[in-house]
């Protein structure tokens, strides 16, 4: 395994081994501080790649003032660690000098889809994060690009971006991967006190009760999911509710509290963002209309 700090180190990298290494390039974008769910992509890449590039890199440009950049969980060694039993080949780690030179005056944003959910709570949040997969693309030029639904509305936006952009680049999106007690897996966690973890299971427990109510009929509205999922995360007395949302996906246009999911024709995506204390949790569960089929 590489470890590539350089912009242009990379490129020649990826050149050679296209010339002597069979099979597409795979990119797996991270901000480090690695865990199963990135793994979990890597090893997705790793199937279907011949060379697995994965980028560790916190990105300043999608931090809004106040948020934690400066704080956000940094450990290399351990990250390469994790990079190396995951069968990753370069492992791409620039410093900011490196990706932003200077201060960037082109910027790639998406519309419409930015503008909720996570959008509107953290402005200008998605234009860093399409700006920033834009120059890792063209610096990887990779075939597939692996992304976790943990972001559910990041794989919408950059699905969306790579089909309005004509990028020649497969988007290949990854399920979420949970501890044992259904919390699903983030570099965040570290930040959370004991009773925190606790009752940050709400999330888990509200999107699984909701999909077994929405499977057995005993919810069948948007209204009803809406409902539901706030009573069940209102039980922990921390949590903070930024939304709670019932969406179609990949579209993210919302679904009116009246509309059945089952008949509604599309996937239905439930996401939520709750503080607990100072951190701020995203997670989300699809459900499938027509053959009623869920995920988790
Ligand atoms: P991050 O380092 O948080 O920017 O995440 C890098 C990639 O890993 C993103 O595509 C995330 O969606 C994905 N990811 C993070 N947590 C999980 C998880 N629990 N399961 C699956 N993918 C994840």
């Amino acid at each position: 395994m590489k470890v590539i700090r350089t912009i242009e180190e990379l490129r020649t990298e990826i050149k050679h081994r296209r010339s002597s290494i069979s099979g597409p390039v795979g990119l797996v974008p991270t901000m480090g501080y690695l865990h199963e769910g990135h793994g979990s992509l890597m090893q997705r890449a790793r199937e279907m790649a011949g060379t697995v590039v994965l980028s560790i890199f916190v990105n300043p440009i999608q931090f809004g003032p106040g948020e934690d950049f400066e704080t956000y969980p940094r450990d290399e060694e351990r990250d390469l660690a994790v990079a190396q039993s995951n069968g990753v080949d370069i492992v791409f780690i620039p410093d900011v000098q490196e990706m932003y030179p200077q201060p960037t005056k082109t910027k790639v944003a998406v519309s419409e889809l930015t503008s909720l959910l996570c959008g509107a709570s953290r402005p200008g949040h998605f234009d860093g994060v399409t700006t920033v997969v834009n120059k890792l693309f063209n610096i990887v030029k990779p075939d597939f690009a692996f992304f976790g639904m943990k972001d559910a509305q990041q794989v919408a936006v950059i699905e969306q971006m790579v089909r309005d952009l004509n990028m020649d680049i497969e988007i290949v999106p990854c399920p979420i991967v949970r501890e044992q007690d259904g919390l699903a897996l983030s570099s965040r966690n570290v930040y959370l006190k004991p009773e925190e973890r606790e009752q940050a299971l709400v999330l888990s427990k509200s999107l699984k009760t909701a999909l077994e109510q929405l499977e057995n009929g005993t919810v069948e509205t948007a209204g009803e999911v809406r409902e539901l999922l706030s009573r069940i995360i209102s039980e922990s007395s921390i949590a903070v509710i930024d939304y709670a949302e019932v969406l179609s996906f990949p579209e993210l246009t919302p679904v009116e509290n009246e509309t059945r999911l089952a008949d509604s024709g599309s996937t239905t995506i439930m996401a939520l963002a709750v503080r607990f204390g100072k951190t701020r949790l995203i997670d989300n569960a699809l459900f499938q209309a027509k053959e009623g089929i869920s995920h988790v």
